[in-house]
This record gives structure tokens, sequence and C-alpha cells, in this order.
């Protein structure tokens, strides 16, 4: 998973207590799934009015005479939490024989329906009607375009192995619409797609995104697979790509084939969306991706400098997630009493944050020669976070379903994010990577951990880890104390992310005022002003305060997430007065005078600010070997420029 806004809650009394082993779990006592193989449930999703925002679902399901209880699922694989978009589901409608049977929601667990089924009856109708866009299920439909995520549109028998519980699922699409999908498809007949059976698992790790305006792009095939980017867009214009931007997509595959060394996917489908309305998101599946970007992300060398791991992020996962995913994240069903547990997310996300941006830019999606440029930006985030000196990393992705769902509030650089397990992450497996090519003298690197992880070849399967199996492998690629690096890393407070990386790599953080890239392109595609690492607030470009950094000069002026700065020296407030009135004051004695708006009162402020703009760069340490360009030097030379491909069909 991946997305930009910054998530996050108060953070909760942290505990330091060494970790639980935890690898206790329930007892399973599941019953025998009705649904099987030779005689599935059936779902027909009907989504003739997705540009109405509205779709209909209609299924049958295998029942017993008696009490009978039915699921709407909970627990979204690659959503990390409890979030099944419950408040979507709408106008429930069963019967059994024909005839209306009666509902009942459970009191404590509001995703359960129970029924009492019945003697005679072997299967219910249920229908409901699935409101695409709500608050808290996201902007899911436009008039263009529909993200078509399966969990909606499905009610399933209780307490069943998802693997073992199966669905015959059909697709009904608005006129001249297309499709892209991973499941195995049986039949097409005009706007109707018929899909092969396939366990509730699968279905469910099979977005099926349908849209007005499709492209599909064959972007690598071999040994009898292939994998595509299937675009849908808002606007027809914006599947104009330019062919230097489609061909660094087509290096991604041979990239992650030799990063990892294998795969695990039959096929694999890049679902991206291209549209401001349904926003930027990234949701990992074993064969394909839910991607969603803006309307001008394939356009954009800006977009794809600030968010160009997307793709790459989510396809990593199809090794680091899918195939091999913590013990206590692999759960058989997707509703109570089985939650996943979060805490293995710094590998599941944090290394793959690394793999996403290291894939970017290996396949030449980014340029290398941009990594210590964003290296820097990052670290220089991480470094300059107030909240870590209260709350480990373990909180935050032990924490995770909590983080990545309620944070939209002020403080986020005091209260922590999902964001950080994400950034911090990648500056830890950097310095993994870093430590494995010192302590080997340059024979090995993460590269050789990633193989030992999730090599070799396979069809899509689950093969789960614990914390001590990470260490084990990572001490047979070169011994260390990597038990104590993560328990100083992760499990213990860390006032500073990793530092020896970066010295280890050849480069040392520095700080002047020339603007850094990536802290410009960032602050530029989120409309605001970046003033974090010198006066120590960022803000719209209204001057509307958006966090505050801890014991920073903004922070003793009394700034404050909420209040809008009107006027700088009796000057009406503009993005270019602000860089100027910091740049003027440096070396000086008086203090910038700020005219504040909070609420319907007006004050003045003095901010003491004399140090001028500050931007984090990495500069080279001359003599030493630059690990960084070694790193992020392709693997794969790009491919010779051929013939261009037929027309690729819609794949099943
Ligand atoms: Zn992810």
């Amino acid at each position: 998973m991946k997305h930009l806004i910054q998530a996050g809650i108060a953070a909760l009394a942290v505990s330091l207590a060494p970790a639980l082993p935890a690898h206790a779990q329930p007892a399973l006592h599941l019953d025998p799934p009705l649904a099987t193989r030779s005689d599935p449930m059936t779902v027909v999703f009907d989504a003739r009015k997705a540009p109405l925002g509205l779709a209909y679902t209609h299924m049958t399901i295998p029942v017993a005479p008696g009490p009978f209880t039915i699921d709407y699922p909970q627990w979204i694989p690659g959503d990390h939490a409890p979030d099944g978009p419950l408040q979507g589901m709408s106008e429930l409608r069963i019967k059994g024989n024909g005839a209306p049977l009666r509902w009942q929601r459970d009191q404590v667990d509001m995703y359960a329906f129970h029924l009492d089924v019945p003697q005679g009856v072997r299967t219910i109708d249920v229908d409901f009607t699935v409101i695409m866009n709500t608050d808290l299920g996201g902007m899911m439909a436009t008039r263009n375009i529909m993200i078509g995520n399966w969990n909606r549109a499905i009610l399933y028998q209780r307490n069943t192995d998802n693997e073992q519980y199966f669905v015959r699922a059909s697709l009904i699409m608005p006129p001249g619409w297309d499709y892209a999908s991973a499941l195995p498809v049986v039949a097409r007949s005009g706007d109707r797609v018929d899909f092969d059976t396939v366990s509730l698992e699968t279905l469910v790790d099979s977005p099926t995104d349908i849209g007005r305006y499709v492209k599909h792009i064959t972007t690598w095939t071999g040994n009898g697979t292939a994998t595509y980017l299937d675009l849908f867009a808002d606007a027809p214009e914006d599947l104009k790509i330019d062919d230097k931007v489609i061909d660094a997509y087509k290096n991604l595959t041979p990239e992650a084939l030799a990063l990892y060394g294998g795969r695990h996917w039959n096929v694999y489908h890049s679902e991206l969306t291209l549209s401001d309305q349904l926003g930027f998101e990234g949701i990992e599946h074993h064969q394909s991706s839910d991607d969603r970007a803006g309307d001008s992300f394939m356009t954009s060398p800006a977009e794809q400098l600030a968010n160009g791991d997307l793709l790459p992020h989510e396809f990593s996962h199809s090794w680091n997630g899918k195939y091999r995913r913590p013990f206590d994240l692999q759960q058989p069903d997707f509703n109570d009493p089985y939650p996943e547990r979060t805490e293995l997310l710094w590998q599941y996300e944090g290394m793959n944050q690394y793999m996403g941006d290291l894939l970017s830019f290996r396949a030449g999606i980014r340029d290398p020669k941009d990594y210590p440029e964003f290296l820097a930006a990052m670290y220089a985030t991480m470094s300059y976070e107030p909240g870590r000196k209260t709350t480990p990393i373990i909180d935050t992705t032990t924490g995770a379903p909590y983080y990545y769902c309620c944070g939209y509030g002020d403080y986020p650089s005091i209260r922590r994010t999902a964001n950080d397990f994400y950034d911090e992450g990648e500056l830890m497996w950097l310095d993994v990577d870093t430590i494995i090519r010192q302590q080997t003298h340059g024979a090995k690197s993460l590269d050789d951990y990633t193989k030992v992880f999730a090599g070799g070849v396979s069809a899509p399967k689950v093969v789960t880890y614990t914390r001590e199996d990470l260490e084990g492998y990572l001490n047979q690629v070169t011994p260390y104390d990597w038990h104590g690096f993560f328990q100083k890393y992760v499990y213990s407070i860390a006032p500073q992310p990793p530092t020896d990386e970066i010295a280890r790599a050849g480069y040392k953080l520095v700080f002047d005022d020339k603007p850094n890239k990536f802290v410009a392109g960032r602050a530029a595609t989120r409309h605001r002003i970046d003033s974090w690492f010198d006066v120590g607030v960022q803000m719209s470009q209204k001057g509307e305060v958006g966090d505050v950094r801890e014991d920073s000069a903004a922070w003793a002026a009394g700034l404050a997430p909420g209040m809008q700065i009107v006027a700088i020296d009796d000057r009406a407030f503009d993005s270019d007065l602000w860089t100027e009135a910091i740049t003027n004051a440096k070396g000086g004695t008086d203090a910038i005078h700020l005219r504040i708006k909070q609420g319907g009162w007006y004050t003045r402020l003095d901010l003491a600010y004399h140090d001028g703009l500050k931007y984090p760069h990495l500069e080279r340490i001359p003599g030493t070997t630059d690990m960084l360009s070694q790193i992020m030097q392709p693997r794969v030379p790009p491919p010779k420029k051929a013939a261009p491909a037929a027309a690729s069909p819609v794949p099943g």
C-alpha cells in the first residue's frame, strides 16, 4: 500500500517492553465451505450505472437450513486495516426459493448478517446496491472510470477459509467500456465478462478496473507470460504518453526479475487510473495492482519525479508482501475472529519503500543521478521529526490500522504517521544494504538478501515469515548483529534515523540555501510552501499553516496549525515575499513581523529567525566509494528498439 496523505492519530502511550513473541495464533475453528469449486457461489456485478456512482450486485450463496451468517469483508489485504467500506453497502435484499428472508445485523460485529434459512433452501439470492463514492471508502467512480474492488460487491459464508471458498464472478460494464483484470476469463460477450471460478482469496486479490478511455500496453513478455500496464483516464488526452516514459516502465519487469531472481505471478497487470477525482493511492495484489494517480501523472515529468515509485512499489509487493508475508498478517478469513497484526510492516512496507524507489531509479523512471538529492530530502525529513523522541517505529507499525485510517489532524510531526515506517524503512534498509556491502567488501548487497527472501519461480502462493526468519536470511548473506540492529532502530526510541549509511555510502548531509529538487517538487505537487528545515513551518500558498515543527523558530513565535499568515511586515502575504523576508533577515537581529488570522481574530507575532533558507543535500566525501550510484545502477541493459508490438488484446 502506498498513499500520499500523511496519516496518523495521537500517539498512544508507548510501551518499551520487549516485543511479545506473539507467535501464538488463535486456534482455527473454520466451518466447511459450502461454496466449492464444482458448486461455487456466483456474483454478477452490474456496473452499468458506474458513471452515476452506483452499481448493483446479485449473488447466489450456498447455505444450510437453520441459523446462518453471511459476512461483508472487513480486513482487506493490502489495506492492513479493518476498513471494508461497509457504508457503501445498501438496499440489502435476501430471498430463499423466491421468498424474501428476514436478515438482522449482528449487534457487535457490524459486518455480519444473520438469517434463519428455511428447510429445503440450498442457496439464497442476495442483492445489494453499491454506493461507489463514500467518505470512508473514498472515491471509486467517476463519469469515465470505476475502480473495481470485488470486496465491495460480495457477502459470503461466515468463518470459512478464503482459499477453500469458491466464487464464479461476472461483470457488466457500461456500453463501450473496457476492463483489465488478472482474473482468468471464460467468455466475453459485448459488455459482459464471465470469469472462471476462483477462490474468494483470489477474487478479492484481483481488482478489475473498468473505463471509457482505456489503453493496454504490454510492458514485458517472456517464459510464456507477460506484464501489462492498463491505463484508465478521465480525459482521453492523458493517454498520449511519451515513448520515453513508456520505455522506462518497460524496464521495470526485467529490473524486478533481476532484483528478486524469479517471480511468483503467472501474469501481472498494473491497473493505473489517471484521475484527479480518484486521487493518489496504491494497493498491492499478487498478480496485479490497483494504482491511482492524478490526470497528468504519466505526462508530467514533475509527477514522475515526485511519485515515480508508485508502480514499482506495488509491483515489488508481489514478492514482498503477497508471496512472502508476515505470519500474523496472513489470515484465513477477512472477518472476525481473525484480525491481522501489523508489527512486521517494517519489512513488508519499510523494505518495500526502498525497493520501490530503487526500482524506479534502476528502470529509469527517475534519473539515478537524482538519488542523492532524493535521499537528502528523505533523511532530513525523518531526522527533523519531533515525535521520534518519544515514539519508536514499532509503535507506528503495530498501530498501523489506526495510523492509516484516522490521521488527518494537526501536528503529524509530533504524532508520527504511517508515512514514517515507509520512509524510515527505506533509510533503515539502505543502512542494511551498505552494511552488507561493507562487510563483504562489495561482494554482496541487499540484492542477495532479496533472492534469499523471495527468489525462485512459483505460481501465486503465500509463504509466511517471522522476525527471526528475516534475521536468519540476513545472516545467510553476511553474519552481523542484525537482531541488535533492528532492536535499535525499530523496537527502541531512536532520536535520529540510522546515520551511518550516508557516510558508508560515501556522502555527508549538508544544508544550504539552494532548493532541493525533491523538497521543491513535493511542495509544488501539494501546492504548499515548505519552510520546514529553516523556520519550521509548512503552509499553503495562501499562508494557511499546516504543521509547525516543535522547538523551531516558528514554534517559539507561537505559530500553530489553523492560523493563517495574512501579512509579513505589513505587506499582504505571498510566497515570494515569505522567501524574501527569510533571506533578508539572515545574519540580522530584527524579527519578522507577522499578522495572523485565527478564526475571527487578528494578532501579531514576531518571528525571530536569522539563519536564512535551508535545504538538505548530499555531498560526496572525496576518495570514498560511491555506493549510491552502485546501488541505483540498472542491472539489465535497456532493450534494443524493436518494431512496435501489435495492439494487445485484453489479456485474461
Ligand atoms: Zn506498500
